[in-house]
């Protein structure tokens, strides 16, 4: 019989190598399907050719989300004690959905929510889960809201009233719910009270299941008027639901913690760990103001669960739409005590001065045109006498040959350029490369 055996240990050695060695020297990706792929037989390759196609055709041809110029998306820069974490992770083939296996895994991911929590100033009984990504935790928090609507005044509300920057995840949760989303203010305008009111007070209470507002807009990093909005759920009664997934990071700066205030009053939040804290994918966090209402939502009954879901466990599954699950805030914890949490405050700065720096160059530069005001570390900009066709064929050109991932987006009806800094490792010269490439000709589009 087989007995998947390792066969050969110096694989693990080769990987450790690895793992180190990319990150000195980044390497630009190759083309997808440049080299074939081995094919899956009834015997196998073994784990030192698997190893060899990991690691010479695989991995090569994605563009990795570290890379100091990935500044398309909101991308994701692992540090290597979340990558080590990660990996141990996997080979001790850790349960992560209850106290009863996990054990001190458990308290290690606890220890991570409570620093998320005390981050965006939640009180003491506040908790939360970690997921397999906002999308997931926008889901977990909504349900958690109507379930809270139906127990308190029965029915079944059917609206979600959401900011008109909200991220697409929360339309999909939506779609999963049977509910409609009603969307208002400006899209990439940050949203504020009297927007809200107006359109609140033409709907019956009963009726929203949530309000969603966001801190950090995925397309321009706008940060909605959180407090306004907090005192305006809060008289009516509703859930106020504020998504941070990309944008929460920017609390762990203090200078930047003003333009949150409010988001503590939220009955949830999202916020993601594997975009801008520096974990591998996949890892957001869903915190609830009130936790037992999250576990009455979510927690799973069933006979084979019984020895795991007595009256004391405090288990991670419970606090999420998901039962079994990794136990991925591991590397968030591992992360936060190897490197400690003023090197995160740090690494959020850097990101946010580089940012900087991308604003002013362009504003400098003749061909180059800043526009909006950047919130966060999102750029967008202009080429001047560019077109939608142009921006593509530049996005594919510099991607094709390795210097960077940069997409274009759109602006108030205009396709534009848009840059996200989310990685410390991104210099002032991994800016100036890429708006260097910018100066010249249109491309060949
Ligand atoms: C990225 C993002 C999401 C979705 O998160 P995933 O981890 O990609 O599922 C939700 N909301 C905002 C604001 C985001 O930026």
């Amino acid at each position: 019989m087989h007995d998947f055996a390792l066969q050969d240990r110096q694989v693990l050695g080769e990987l450790a190598s690895w793992i180190a060695d990319r990150r000195d020297a980044p390497v630009p990706p190759r083309p997808a399907g440049a080299a074939a792929l081995p094919e899956v037989t009834g015997s196998g390759i073994g784990i030192r050719a698997t190893w060899a196609a990991l690691r010479d055709v695989l991995l090569p041809s994605s563009f990795p989300t570290d890379h100091p110029r990935y500044l398309a998306f909101v991308g994701g820069s692992p540090t290597p004690a979340a990558v080590i974490a990660d990996a141990a992770l996997s080979a001790a083939a850790v349960y992560g959905g209850s106290e009863l296996e996990a054990g001190d895994v458990v308290a290690a991911e606890r220890v991570a929510i409570r620093w998320l929590c005390d981050t965006i100033g939640y009180p003491e009984q506040s908790h939360g889960v970690f997921v397999a990504g906002g999308s997931l935790a926008n889901l977990s928090a909504l349900v958690t809201a109507r379930h809270q609507r139906v127990t308190e005044r029965g029915g079944m509300p059917g609206i979600i009233v959401a900011s008109a920057s909200t991220h697409s995840s929360v339309r999909a949760a939506a779609g999963i719910m049977g509910c409609q989303v009603l969307s208002v203010g400006t899209p990439d305008r940050p949203l504020h009270a009297d927007e809200l009111t107006a359109v609140l007070d033409g709907l019956d209470p009963d009726d929203v299941v949530a309000v969603v507002a966001n801190a950090g807009a995925t397309n321009t990093g706008a940060i909605d008027a959180l407090r306004e909005i907090a005192e305006c759920c809060e008289v009516r009664g509703i859930w106020l639901h504020v998504d941070a997934a990309y944008g929460g990071a920017a609390l762990l700066a203090p200078g930047r913690r003003a333009e949150f205030d409010g988001i503590q009053h939220a009955d949830s939040v999202t916020i993601d760990p594997h975009k801008w804290l520096f974990t591998p994918f996949d890892c957001a966090a869903v915190l609830y103001l009130d936790p037992a209402i999250a576990r009455a939502a979510h927690q799973q009954r069933a006979v084979y669960l019984e020895a795991v879901e007595d009256d004391g466990a405090d288990n991670p599954a419970d606090y999420a739409a998901h039962l079994t699950r990794r136990a991925r805030g591991v590397p968030v914890w591992a992360s936060l005590v190897a490197n400690g949490t003023d090197a995160y405050v740090d690494a959020v700065e850097q990101c946010l001065a580089v940012a900087e720096y991308a604003a002013k160059q362009i504003e400098t530069l003749p061909h180059l045109e800043i526009v909006t005001e950047p919130h966060l570390s999102v750029v967008l900009f202009r080429r001047r006498g560019w077109t939608a066709e142009h921006y593509s064929a530049w996005s594919a050109e510099i991607q094709a040959n390795g210097l960077a991932l940069v997409t274009p987006t759109t602006f108030d009806g205009e396709s534009v350029l848009r840059l996200c800094f989310v990685n410390p490792l991104t210099s002032t010269d991994d800016v100036d490369l890429v708006l260097k490439t910018l100066e010249c000709h249109a491309p060949n589009g």
